[in-house]
């Protein structure tokens, strides 16, 4: 029996619908004179972000690293919640790339606000590093899947414009957040001055992000995309895979979100694990035993087919995508069960 894998909404494989849409797409050079189908999914994203301009990347990483570079100086300060996505997975790139140091601003649960900003801001002094902007994650990944709501966003905005800094927004996973919240992503990014989206979790793509900027941002954009190699030809390869997943993928993540709880409530009167209820396709699994840390418990999950990813030392991350139905979750709890016992 294949394995069941949970381990990230990544892991998913282009159905032969999208590698038709890819087979067929219309291109041309993107880096020389542009390719046609890039265009289009970068003029649709904006669109739907409400943002003046996007431009396709090759990954959200990427994407969040040019957003980053258009916002922040050297030797300025990002204020991001302490367990985002650019503070622990982007191997230090805000420093690396471009000399800027990540404020790291603590919460209780993921969710930043536009308070923990205010109190994060320091009066000016010539012995303090100058803010140069605020980044926000929704969903938030390390929370697990967080949703952060349009009146929460709105609250770091305002907070955010007060200090004249401008606000970007890891949306790697917006289309949840919009799903969950019955909220379209231009509300959820009202404001942001960079946005970031991608393709290759929830949505089942096998390459591609976009950032949303600002017009007058576009040639900054472009050249900082081509210095850091992400400059790519007949992309609209890859783009039509992204405008396939918007009509035939994007409208089903209410399953993912409706299977991440059915895990939750499968696992409910499951001994030895408690999972934290899922506000969208992340559902963390926190193990309760002494004798069941999860770098043991994973392998003997994987000998039984599910595969998890550690998330801790007794935690445990499951994700749900397009790749696993309800009778994969089902299965998934009883080999959890099964394992525990
Ligand atoms: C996956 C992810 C990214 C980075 O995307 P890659 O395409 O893997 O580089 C950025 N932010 C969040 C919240 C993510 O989950």
């Amino acid at each position: 029996m294949t394995p069941i894998d949970l381990r990230s909404d990544t892991v998913t494989r282009p159905s032969p619908g999208m590698r038709r849409a890819m087979a067929e797409a219309d291109v041309g050079d993107d880096v020389l004179d542009g390719d046609p189908t890039t265009r289009r999914l970068e003029a649709r994203v904006a669109e739907m972000l409400g943002t003046e301009d996007a431009l396709f990347f090759p990954s959200g990483t990427q994407a969040n690293q040019t957003g980053v570079a258009l916002l922040a100086r050297p030797g300025t300060e990002l204020l991001v919640e302490a367990d985002a996505h650019l503070v622990h997975y982007e191997l230090a790139g805000v420093a690396a790339n471009w000399g800027v140091q990540i404020r790291p601003i603590a919460t209780s649960d993921g969710v930043l606000t536009g308070a923990l900003v205010r109190g994060a801001l320091r009066p000016p002094s010539p012995h303090v590093p100058r803010a140069a902007a605020v980044a926000v994650e929704n969903t938030h990944n390390a929370a697990g899947g967080k949703l952060m709501a349009p009146d929460v966003m709105t609250g770091i905005v305002a907070a955010a414009r007060a200090a004249g800094l401008p606000v970007h927004l890891d949306g790697a996973r917006l289309w949840n957040a919009a799903a969950a919240l019955g909220a379209p992503l231009s509300r959820l990014a009202a404001g942001a001055a960079t946005v970031m989206v991608s393709f290759s979790k929830g949505l089942g793509c096998p390459v591609g992000s976009c950032l949303g900027f600002r017009a007058a941002d576009r040639a900054r954009a472009w050249e900082i995309r081509k210095r850091l190699g992400g400059g790519m030809r007949q992309s609209g390869i890859l783009a039509a895979a992204a405008l396939w997943a918007l009509d035939h993928v994007l409208p089903r993540l209410p399953e993912d979100h409706a299977n991440a709880r059915l895990l939750a409530e499968r696992l409910a009167d499951c001994a030895g694990v408690r999972a934290v209820p899922p506000e969208s396709n992340i559902v963390m699994l926190d193990l309760l035993r002494e004798r069941d840390p999860a770098d043991v418990v994973v392998p003997k999950l994987a000998q039984q087919g599910l595969l998890l990813v550690p998330f801790g030392v007794r935690r445990l991350r499951a994700v749900t995508h397009l790749d696993v139905g309800r009778a994969d979750i089902e299965r998934a709890a009883r080999i959890v069960a099964g394992v525990l016992a």
